[in-house]
């Protein structure tokens, strides 16, 4: 079992990994809508990046709790994260729902950098958060399935081998339950462009190299499917609370590194012959937000160890994103205000973590969503949609 000072030497360990990428890198690769290839490098060849791969696999056979401590410090020490947190989580349907063989063949791979699973293809610009009619269609065809339909917000793809794809297999009028008749698939990327799948990189507010996929008759051989045909919500499903509880890890990263960035300016930032913090004004939103980051945290640990124990934690996960992503989102905003003008210039790089930090509260899914859930299936109370 991880011991709180093995944690505290992987977040020292990921805390010195960072300071080889300053944030004049992040600053960069935002300018110029480039991808960090040498800290994913770095991070996969640290083994930090492949924490969740089983040792059997060629990774460090961790948890989600190990997992949660070094993308809070990623963030924390100012990266974007959004290059590669998908990693850690993706990969967790091909290890739950894989077939020996396509363990066998992705995950050591996976593991030693050789390939690089960063994409997750769900998200449709006609159905949006209503996943289960997605229109995206894989017809069986001999021994390949014929795929037609359109993705959007896919992040990563470009700089990714391989994305998980949820398409339907059974249209949803002819299935008993909407979440039945929807597969996974492994897909080529590097096989796929050009042969029947098209991608366009959508400009946007945040360095996540996200685009909209065009599938025109792509041919994915059989063998790609992940899981059962008809099962794949449930493949895709499996790896959501894992990713709501990474995502709120880097959220209390941000948190913090606002909390850090702010409170420490405060402290040297002379106005009217003072130290702007010893207002209580400015000091005082700073130490709420202190407080807000922590309380989340403890959601954070809490959903962490369930789901590392097997437990159902989906309550937890989502609360968890909610709470560490309004608390980061509040931190940024006391932290731009305290920064005052300079808050705005790129240098101060306040104004790009900023923008980072408020996709959490939209994806991979929004606030209402999570409190539909909790209102329903905690609370039980009536269905809503
Ligand atoms: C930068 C970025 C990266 C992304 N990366 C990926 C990716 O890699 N792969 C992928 O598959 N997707 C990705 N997404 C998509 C993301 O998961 C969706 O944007 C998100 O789930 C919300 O879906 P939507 O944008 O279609 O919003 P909609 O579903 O259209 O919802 C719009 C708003 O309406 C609200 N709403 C909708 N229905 C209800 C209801 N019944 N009750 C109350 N409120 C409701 C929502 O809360 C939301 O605020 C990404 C998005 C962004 C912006």
């Amino acid at each position: 079992m991880t011991t709180a000072s093995d944690l505290d030497s992987i977040r020292e360990s990921v805390k010195q990994l960072c300071e080889n990428y300053g944030e004049d890198y992040w600053l960069a690769l935002d300018r110029s809508r480039g991808y960090p290839t040498e800290f994913v490098k770095e991070l996969t060849e640290s083994g930090f990046l492949t924490v969740l791969i089983p040792e059997e696999y060629g990774g460090a056979g961790l948890g989600v709790v190990e997992a949660s401590v070094v993308m809070e410090q990623v963030c924390r020490s100012g990266a974007h994260a959004g290059a590669c947190h998908a990693q850690m989580y993706v990969m967790g349907s091909v290890l739950r729902h894989g077939s020996e063989a396509q363990k066998q063949y992705y995950l050591p791979k996976i593991a030693a950098g050789e390939l690089r699973l960063q994409s997750f293809g769900v998200t449709e610009p006609t159905t949006g958060t209503d996943t289960t009619s997605l229109k995206t269609f894989a017809r069986r065809d001999g021994d390949d399935y014929v795929v037609n339909g359109q993705k959007v917000w896919i992040s990563r793809i470009e700089h990714s081998d391989l994305m998980v794809l949820l398409a339907r297999t059974t249209p949803k009028d002819q299935t008993k339950k909407k979440t039945e008749g929807l597969s996974a698939f492994i897909v080529d990327v590097g096989a796929s462009v050009g042969k029947g799948l098209t991608i366009k990189p959508i400009d946007s507010m945040i360095n996540h190299h996200s685009c909209e996929l065009f599938f025109d008759d792509l041919r994915i051989p059989a063998a790609n499917l992940l899981g059962k045909e008809g099962e794949g919500f449930k493949v895709i499903l499996d790896g959501m609370n894992a990713e709501r509880i990474l995502i709120a890890a880097e959220c209390v990263g941000d948190g913090r590194y606002f909390v850090d960035k702010a409170s420490k300016y405060a402290t040297e930032r002379e106005v009217f012959g003072r130290p702007i913090g010893m207002n209580q004004g400015v000091q005082f939103p700073i130490a709420r937000c202190y407080a807000d980051i922590e309380a989340a945290w403890l959601m954070v640990e809490k959903a962490a160890k369930m789901f590392d124990a097997g437990l159902p934690c989906g309550a937890e996960a989502n609360m968890a994103k909610m709470l560490a992503s309004e608390a980061s989102w509040r931190a940024g905003d006391v932290c731009m205000q305290t920064h005052g003008g300079f808050a705005f210039a790129k240098e101060y790089h306040i104004e790009r973590k900023f923008r980072e930090t408020r996709l959490y509260q939209i994806a991979p899914i929004s606030t209402n969503l999570i409190l539909s859930f909790v209102a329903e299936h905690v609370l039980k109370m009536p269905r809503s949609f």
